[in-house]
This record gives structure tokens, C-alpha cells and sequence, in this order.
């Protein structure tokens, strides 16, 4: 045990949820400390959809969710508008929707304050051509899309700014109780093994699919139902607007354009452990499929690649049990361990939407100042974040334009799909070392356009480890290296998501990136490091005979290492 320290409040968990709750506490005067295992927004956070939602998804179902969804989007857009792109919402009706539905959403809407306005076919056609043509009745609503990185920086920013703390890489592994109170929690470094002891006077678990464990480290039962998610990313964005079919929620039914790409989702289907989950071939071609309905060539357009996240939906045991996930509320629920479970200063949220976080944060708050007697009131909803200019969402071109308003000419580019420059990479180095470049990946959006970190990687790696070679590791590890690690983690990372995917176009994309790798940067070298590590100098080894064999072949390789 290297130290302690003490804090009002621990809250375990760094995805919006615990970002939102931290900068809650802070502002009533509670000095708190958020604990993320991985990265900030490693979770569901940084693996969900990308979907401001307007409230439509929920108007004909659940108007209480609707509602809230509705007033915490105009408290985002107010906010948080850095973190937020104003692509509007079409729901459209296709030949397979069910009339009554369509016919009775305009008037849902309305009920939970929704502006809903129905356009005529041939203007949102003429706006988005590669809709389906045969679309019967198109209304047009308030979605976004949301930047979930950027906006826990500005959380957490506004968190320390008010005398908390944030640490990443930082896992919750156990809890000291005396009598009914949580009195510690012991907290473990990732990087370094180190442990931390830290004394608190109340613990908030904001730690989403994963609840269930922290409530177990306290002895608690927490009956959480995660739900994996699957979603698919495209090299375009087929549509600049947000477009839902207008039924209810269902696979594949919306599509989101997310900055330079869009992305088709999702799914929903119960998994036992929300680290443990696998995409399959057939999920992929089940969501083309219904894809295919809203835009049709959809089947022919490039993939880039697939990824999932896991739903932190919570039934409790009282809850007849659904057999199906998208039976289970969305809504949030804060559960307090002291009536239930007899542990009087804990208390868990769960369930909720990335739009609803501030609300989430907000309700959870409440809670944990009626507890320790704290009167202040909640001040999230007007104190804009920072970092951020009242009304000034971001848009597609906008690091280009701000290039060009600055003189343009050389703009050093790292990653030419997201216009991510050298000095804005130092600049996320200079204030988050040490980092990897996944980290820079979620700060900086290098390598999240459509050539997937293709060829920006190995820039990018240069960078990374030019920094570790100035830093107090250098004599340990040689910056060549580094660089290496930092290329194969990254790649292996990043082959995940391109295996369900592999055939037609993307094979060949996916056989030219890895052949530029595994060719004349050698790094087959490095995933197979056998003769390396006995002092036999790396050497690229020769290219199997077919596409498809080397292919599987540089596959296995990455696999075999996950
Ligand atoms: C497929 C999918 C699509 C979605 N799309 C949308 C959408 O478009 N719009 C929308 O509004 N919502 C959407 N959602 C819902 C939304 O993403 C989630 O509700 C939200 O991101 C949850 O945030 P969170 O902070 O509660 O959880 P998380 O982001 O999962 O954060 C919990 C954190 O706890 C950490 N943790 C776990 N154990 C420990 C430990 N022992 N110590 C320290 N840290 C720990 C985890 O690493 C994790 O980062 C979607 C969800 C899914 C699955």
C-alpha cells in the first residue's frame, strides 16, 4: 500500500454517467474523486451510437423517457454545444411500417414536447437522395449528434476546476466496511500496480454494465441485465441528418452520421458479462439487411468496421422478467443500498441514456446531498462547460475552417481524414502523458475516418514514442520500441472490429492496410517476435501465396494475441 487519502465522495466509473455525477458534487462543495479502470469513456461511452436523441425513439412508448430526453437535449445544445453536431432527425415511414404507428407519432410527440414537423418526401429526398425513394411520410425532429469524449473532458475540467479529482487507469478493487458504512475503498494503478487507499464519506457507483460488480464488492446483490449492442461504420456519410424508421425500435433501424463517417445500428441481446462479447457475421448481415429498407445499396457501400457496447439496463428482481432485452425500461433508476441491502452510504445508478446523463448525475446528487445534509442546489443545467462557446456546435468542416480563418497554408497533418494536426497531437501529449495512441484516438479523433488509422498510426507512433524517449522511461525502453508496442497494440485494437467484416471490398482494404504493415513496416515481425527476442534481428516474413490466406493468416496472428 504506497498511500491514502481521503475525499467526500468516491465515484466509481468514467463514462458520462460518473463524469456528469463528479461535476455535480464539485458543485455543491462535495471534493470528490472519479476512478476509471481503462481510459475515460472506455465503457459504454465511448462504444455507443452517437445519437442525440430528440425523444422520438421513445414518444410512443415510454413519454415520461421522451420528455426527459427532449429537455435534456436542449440543456446539452446549451451546455455542451462544442460536443454536438445539429444534424437534425428525419423519422420516415418505408413501405414496412405499420401504418397506425406513423399515423399516431406526430400526436406522441407532441404529448412529451416534442417539435415534430412533417415534411413533404420530395424535400427530404432532395436533401438526403440516397434514401429510399419508395419512403411514404417523412417527420422532421430535433436529433443531434454527440461527441461523448469531449464532453467528459469538459465535465471533468469543470469537476477539478471545483476541487476534485479524476484518475484514469485507475480500478476500484475492494471495499473496507465497518458496520453498515463503507469507510474505504482500495484503489489499484493499472499501469503500475500501485495501490491507493481512499477514506470516504460516501461512494456513488456510476460504473454502468459493470454495477453489479462493484455492488458485489460490498456485499450487495444488483440484479443488472447487460444488453450488447452492435453497430457498423461506414466511409461515408450517406446522410447528413439523423434517420430512424418510424416503428417501434428495432435492429438496424437508424442510421447517424458521425463526423467524417456514419454509422448503422444497433442490436440488442442479453450477454452474461459485458467484458466477454464477440460480434458474428450473421449480426452483421442481419443489419445490412434491414439497413437495406431505409437505404437501399447499402449492401454495396464500403464498411470499415464493426463494433459493439453493452447496455447498462437493470431490472430488479420484483420485474417480471422479459425475454426480451428491448422489453427493459430504459429509464434510470438510483438505488439506494441502505434500504435495500443495509449499506447506508452507498448508492448505485443505473440504466439511463448518454442524452439523460446530466439528469442521471443530477437525480444521483440529490440523493447523496440529502444525505450528508448538503443544501446546495444543482447548477449543471445553466453553468455552460468549458471550453465551449454558447451556441457554436461543431460541423462537419469546422477544424479546417478554423485552419483557414487562422491563414491556412501547411497544417502539419498527422491524419488527413480528421484533419488531426501535429500541434494538436503535442498539445493532447503535453497534457495527458504518459498515453497510448488509442488514448489519442479517443482526445483527438486520430484515426476514426475512413481509412480506420491506416495511415496515420505509424505517424502517430513516431510521436508517442519520441515522448517516451524524453520521459523517465527512456533509458528503459529504446523509443524504436515504443513505437513498435504502440503500432501493434493499436493495430490489434483496431483488427477487432474489421474481422466480422472481411469480404468483398473491405478484404481488399483490409489486405492493402495490413499489407503496408506486415510489408515494408515489418510489423509481422513484431506479432510473431520469436527471433526477435533471442537477438535475431526482425525481418518481414514473405507474403503468403493468396489474398485470402494472408489475410487469415495476419488475422490469426492479431487474434492470437487478444
Ligand atoms: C449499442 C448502444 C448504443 C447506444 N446508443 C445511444 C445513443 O445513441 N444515444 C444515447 O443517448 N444513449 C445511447 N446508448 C446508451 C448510453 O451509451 C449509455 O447509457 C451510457 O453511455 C452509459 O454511460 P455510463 O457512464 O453510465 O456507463 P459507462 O460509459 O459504461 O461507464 C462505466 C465505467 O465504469 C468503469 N468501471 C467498471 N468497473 C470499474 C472498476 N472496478 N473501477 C473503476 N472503474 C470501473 C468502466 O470501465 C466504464 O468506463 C447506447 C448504448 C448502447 C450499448
Amino acid at each position: 500500500m504506497s498511500e491514502s487519502q481521503a475525499f467526500d465522495v468516491l465515484v466509481v466509473g468514467g463514462g458520462a454517467t460518473g463524469a456528469g455525477v463528479v461535476r455535480d458534487l464539485s458543485r455543491r462543495g462535495l471534493r470528490s474523486l472519479l476512478v476509471e479502470r481503462g481510459d475515460f469513456g472506455t465503457g459504454t461511452t465511448g462504444r455507443y451510437h452517437g445519437l442525440l436523441h430528440s425523444g422520438g425513439r421513445y414518444a410512443m412508448k415510454d413519454s415520461n423517457a421522451a420528455r426527459e430526453c427532449i429537455a435534456e437535449n436542449r440543456v446539452l445544445r446549451r451546455i455542451a454545444p462544442a460536443s454536438i453536431e445539429d444534424t437534425g432527425g428525419y423519422f420516415v415511414a418505408t413501405p414496412d411500417d405499420p401504418e397506425d404507428y406513423v399515423e399516431q407519432f406526430p400526436a406522441a410527440c407532441a404529448k412529451a414536447g416534442i417539435e415534430c414537423e412533417e415534411i413533404p418526401v420530395a424535400q427530404a429526398l432532395s436533401r438526403e437522395p440516397a434514401l429510399n425513394p419508395r419512403i411514404r411520410r417523412v417527420f422532421r425532429l430535433p436529433d443531434g449528434s454527440v461527441e461523448p469524449w469531449n464532453l467528459i473532458e469538459a465535465n471533468l475540467a469543470d469537476a477539478r476546476a471545483h476541487g476534485s479529482e479524476a484518475w484514469s487507469y485507475h480500478r476500484v478493487v475492494a471495499f473496507d466496511k465497518t458496520g453498515e458504512r463503507i469507510t474505504a475503498a482500495t484503489v489499484r494503478d493499472e499501469r503500475s500496480g500501485a495501490t491507493t487507499k481512499i477514506s470516504v464519506r460516501f461512494v456513488v457507483s456510476a460504473a454502468g454494465a459493470w454495477a453489479g460488480q462493484i455492488a458485489a464488492m460490498a456485499g450487495v446483490q444488483l440484479e443488472m441485465r447487460p444488453g450488447k449492442g452492435v453497430m457498423l461504420i461506414y466511409n461515408q456519410r450517406m446522410t447528413d441528418t439523423v434517420v430512424n424508421r418510424c416503428h417501434k425500435s428495432s435492429d438496424g433501424d437508424i442510421m447517424v452520421p458521425v463526423h467524417t463517417v456514419a454509422i448503422l445500428g444497433t442490436t440488442d441481446v442479453r450477454v452474461a458479462d459485458p467484458d466477454v462479447y464477440e460480434v458474428s457475421r450473421e449480426e452483421v448481415a442481419a443489419l445490412i439487411a434491414e439497413g437495406e429498407k431505409l437505404f437501399p445499396g447499402l449492401g454495396k457501400m464500403r464498411l470499415l468496421r464493426t463494433y459493439a457496447g453493452v447496455r447498462p439496463l437493470y431490472q430488479p428482481p420484483a420485474d417480471v422478467q422479459a425475454a426480451d432485452n428491448r422489453a427493459v425500461s430504459r429509464a434510470h433508476t438510483i438505488v439506494d443500498h441502505a434500504d435495500r441491502d443495509g449499506v447506508d452510504n452507498y448508492v448505485s445508478i443505473v440504466g439511463g441514456k448518454l442524452t439523460t446523463f446530466r439528469l442521471m448525475a443530477e437525480d444521483t446528487v440529490n440523493a447523496v446531498c440529502a444525505k450528508l445534509g448538503v443544501t446546495e442546489p444543482c447548477t449543471t443545467a445553466d453553468a455552460i462547460l468549458p471550453g465551449q462557446v454558447p451556441g457554436k456546435t461543431y460541423w462537419l468542416g469546422h477544424r479546417l475552417a478554423e485552419h483557414e480563418a487562422e491563414g491556412g497554408g501547411d497544417a502539419a497533418l498527422i491524419c488527413e481524414c480528421e484533419f488531426v494536426t501535429r500541434p494538436m497531437l503535442n498539445a493532447f501529449l503535453d497534457e495527458h502523458w504518459p498515453c497510448s495512441i488509442d488514448d489519442l484516438r479517443r482526445g483527438t479523433r486520430l484515426g476514426m475516418g475512413p481509412c480506420q488509422g491506416g495511415y496515420c498510426t505509424f505517424r502517430a507512433a513516431g510521436l508517442v514514442a519520441e515522448r517516451g524517449a524524453h520521459g523517465a522511461a527512456a533509458a528503459a525502453q529504446p523509443v524504436a520500441e515504443q513505437a513498435d508496442e504502440a503500432i501493434v497494440s493499436y493495430l490489434r485494437e483496431r483488427f477487432k472490429g474489421t474481422r466480422p467484416i472481411a469480404a468483398g471490398r473491405q478484404l481488399q482494404e483490409l489486405w492493402m492496410v495490413l499489407g503496408m504493415y506486415l510489408g515494408p513496416l515489418g510489423v509481422e515481425s513484431l506479432i510473431n517476435p520469436a527471433p526477435a527476442a533471442q537477438g535475431v534481428p526482425a525481418k518481414a516474413t514473405p507474403v503468403p501465396a493468396t489474398r485470402a490466406s494472408k489475410s487469415t493468416k495476419a488475422g490469426e496472428a492479431f487474434d492470437a494475441q487478444r
